[in-house]
């Protein structure tokens, strides 16, 4: 079972001390292990390797800045997640700006000196570039996302390669794919350089990765014969599991990456492949166990069948639960572990009903000011968190080797109100 009351070497009283409630606080060490058991584990002889840090999950410079100095590249997908990479030492030929509705204005912020790859989701965005790309002064590469028809084993909101998904070109488009590559080669700042997919998000199964490295590779074989041409990358999206709680036993990485690795070297010699690199983009694997989230408990209120102690945060800092589902698993850590535990609903200060983070927690009997840490929320937390009810959103404190740094300031009531101008525009 998950419990940790240090973070970094430190406990986490402490730091809240330092911080108040709520805050993330995340294990650096812990976010670099995963990116060093990625970067050392996803290698071949045969081709080259990119490991990229899927910033979605949590961008902020500082952990662009760790992913830079581990060798990882990037994948963005916005203007603003870009403009957050610009400010670190990322190298731009290692960052990739995928969506499925990029403005021109990204495109363009792309196009000179954001992204050495752009991910082009369908046609019309490739019309957008190719009218802008002649004033670019550097080349770009492109890819072209392909949605191979594979869905993952995962809850099946966060499913995105289904063949009705809103992202990609569906792999049965041969002519369509084509005449795209074939407008890329004409445009002369663009370098088509091959095919990007993603099948989904906390996927556990190894059967699809390898599905989806079968089903591109043969793709990949087709369209170099169908168009004439050499396909030099194939980039297979990220996905890979975490433990959120007990009941989840994702692959370890080393394993995982090995596995893909391999399937994706028999593939290019099975079929006489020009591939030259493979690359995966890790969100959730790099920052999820690495985030904490740290709550005050406030009031507690019985009910006939349940118990609830309420968080001085809830779905505002941490969106998934009421999105998707999603579980997780927490502990009183200002109480003993103790044997005896209580069954309490953990829910949130927001006004919905659903607000609620854990519907079934075992936990010492809780009490007001008690802190209740909730693990494995380094990402999609921070990044998916809002101000609904104007809750400014939490700190973020990087702990590490007995020290702990605020990366992210609480954000105060007029941060919020620092948006309010109140000009007469028309
Ligand atoms: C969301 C996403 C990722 C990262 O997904 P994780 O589940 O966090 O690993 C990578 N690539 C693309 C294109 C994505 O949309």
């Amino acid at each position: 079972m998950i419990r940790k009351d240090k973070i970094g070497g430190i406990s986490i009283e402490n730091i809240v001390r330092e911080t108040g409630t709520p805050v993330y606080i995340y294990d650096e060490d812990v976010l670099i292990k995963r990116m060093r058991e990625f970067k050392e584990n996803f290698t071949s002889s045969r081709f080259q390797t990119r490991v990229l840090y899927a910033s979605k999950a949590f961008a902020c410079r500082e952990i662009i800045r760790l992913a830079a100095r581990e060798g990882l590249g990037l994948d963005v997908v916005s203007g603003g997640e870009l403009h957050c990479a610009g400010g670190t030492p990322m190298d731009r030929n290692m960052i990739y700006f995928h969506g499925n509705n990029k403005t021109r204005h990204e495109l363009k912020m792309a196009l000179s000196g954001g992204a050495g790859t752009i991910v082009v989701d369908n046609s019309q965005e490739l019309d957008e570039l190719a009218d802008i790309q002649k004033d670019a002064e550097e080349t770009t590469g492109i890819l072209i996302r392909i949605n191979p028809g594979i869905e993952a084993h995962t809850h099946e909101y966060i499913a995105t390669a289904r063949k009705d998904s809103k992202f990609g070109i569906s792999i049965d488009d041969r002519h369509q794919i084509r005449e795209i590559i074939q407008k890329i080669i004409r445009c002369e700042n663009l370098r088509f350089r091959g095919f990007h997919a993603h099948i989904g998000s906390q996927i556990f199964s190894r059967e699809a990765f390898v599905k989806e490295i079968e089903a591109m590779a043969e793709y990949i074989g087709e369209m170099e014969d169908f168009c004439g041409i050499e396909i030099e990358e194939l980039n297979l999206g990220g996905g890979f599991a975490v433990r959120y709680t007990d009941e989840d036993s994702p692959i370890p990485i080393g394993p995982l990456c090995r596995t893909i690795v391999e399937a994706c070297e028999g593939k290019v010699m099975q079929l006489g492949l020009h591939l030259k690199r493979l690359t995966i983009e890790p969100g959730r694997g790099i920052a999820a166990e690495a985030g904490t989230t740290v709550y005050s408990v406030g009031y507690k209120k019985k009910t006939e069948t349940k118990e609830y102690i309420f968080v001085d945060g809830g779905m505002a800092d941490n969106i998934r639960p009421a999105l998707y589902g999603a579980e997780y698993h927490c502990e009183n850590i200002s109480r003993p572990e103790g044997s005896s535990r209580n069954e309490y609903v953990v829910a949130g200060k927001c006004c919905e009903s659903g607000d609620i983070l854990i519907k079934s927690a075992l936990l010492p009997e809780t009490k007001k000011g008690d802190l209740l840490a909730v693990y494995t929320t380094g990402a999609y937390g921070y990044s998916m968190a809002s101000n609904y009810n104007r809750l400014g959103r939490p700190a973020v404190v990087f702990a590490s080797g007995g020290e702990a740094r605020l990366i992210m300031r609480r954000e105060t009531y007029e941060d919020m109100e620092a948006l309010e101008i109140n000009r007469k525009i028309i």
